[in-house]
């Protein structure tokens, strides 16, 4: 951990939502939102991705309680374009929850009790928002442990291995910084593909770079075949004075885009020569 931090204190990535390495943390009240909301967008999306997002989100509600008080209509209509929209919808709850019990809880068990934060999200939370030890384990982490550790056994099998490992490494001090050092070490240095391990300053310490093994960890589960779906959307105009409407409908609640404004379709249940069930899915706005 020391090696890493080192490397991460001439290295960190700059990013909006990030405190520099080795300083303290903010005492500005929206810093553990600013923590929260960057770590919700960032699951399953990338940094390029988020950073116009979370610029919009904080300018518009720039703490918690901004943010609770928002419509879940608004927020959604915010959030589109960022995918898995069930995230958006537990933002709003869990914004609500926060902002009723007048701020973030600061240990992981309290954080994980909040709608939308797993196990990832509580513990990066308490990690970087509050200084707090925690064991923080993302897709890059599992990788750069995996590597670390040479753990061949495939994954999911593989994880509690590496949570073990993952555990071990982490150190007391500077939570925040170790989880963020990983997270770029994993993204920028320990990539999927070709890691750079003779920029990593953790080579020495690395069994699967010892033993040739980095760039083939970690074993990945066989891939599922994914099932081909097809399906009509309508596009339904009428005119108004002011020019044409176009008709949207508002999705269920879960599922593919939940909650959603759309096209109405036919619920994806069209067969391949066209025909199929043809009733309207969703709400009509
Ligand atoms: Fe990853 Fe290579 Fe560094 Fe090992 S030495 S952690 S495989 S980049």
């Amino acid at each position: 951990s020391d090696a890493l931090l080192r490397w991460y204190d001439r290295n960190a990535r700059a990013l909006p939502w990030r405190n520099p390495p080795g300083a303290p943390l903010p005492e500005d009240a929206a810093w553990p939102y600013r923590v929260w909301l960057s770590e919700v967008m960032l699951q399953q999306t990338t940094v390029a991705a988020v950073k116009p997002y979370f610029e919009a989100f904080t300018r518009r509600w720039p703490n918690v309680e901004a943010l609770a008080a928002a419509g879940e209509e608004e927020v959604m209509a915010a959030w589109a374009g960022l995918g898995y929209y069930s995230r958006a919808r537990n933002l709003v709850k869990c914004a609500h929850e926060v902002a009723e019990r007048g701020g973030f809880p600061e240990s992981e068990a309290e954080l994980r009790e909040l709608p939308g934060l797993g196990a990832y999200t509580a513990a990066a939370v308490a990690a970087i928002a509050f200084g707090r030890r925690a064991v923080v384990v993302d897709a890059n982490v599992e990788r750069v442990v995996a590597r670390l550790c040479a753990i061949a056994e495939p994954l999911p099998g593989a994880r509690r291995a590496i949570r073990e490992k993952a555990e071990a490494i982490t150190p007391d001090a500077r939570a925040g910084d170790f989880a963020q050092a990983m997270m770029d070490l994993g993204s920028q240095v320990c990539t999927t593909k070709a890691p750079r391990c003779l920029l990593c300053p953790v080579s020495d310490h690395c069994e699967g770079h010892a033993r040739g093994l980095a760039e083939s960890l970690p074993v990945k589960p066989a891939k599922k075949t994914k099932p081909e779906r097809r399906g009509t959307a309508f596009w339904i105009e009428r005119k108004i004075a002011a020019g044409r409407e176009v008709w949207l409908v508002k999705r269920p609640g879960t599922g593919m885009l939940g909650g959603m404004r759309a096209l109405p379709d036919d619920g994806w249940s069209a067969r391949a020569d066209g025909s199929g069930k043809a009733s309207l899915a969703g709400e009509w706005e």
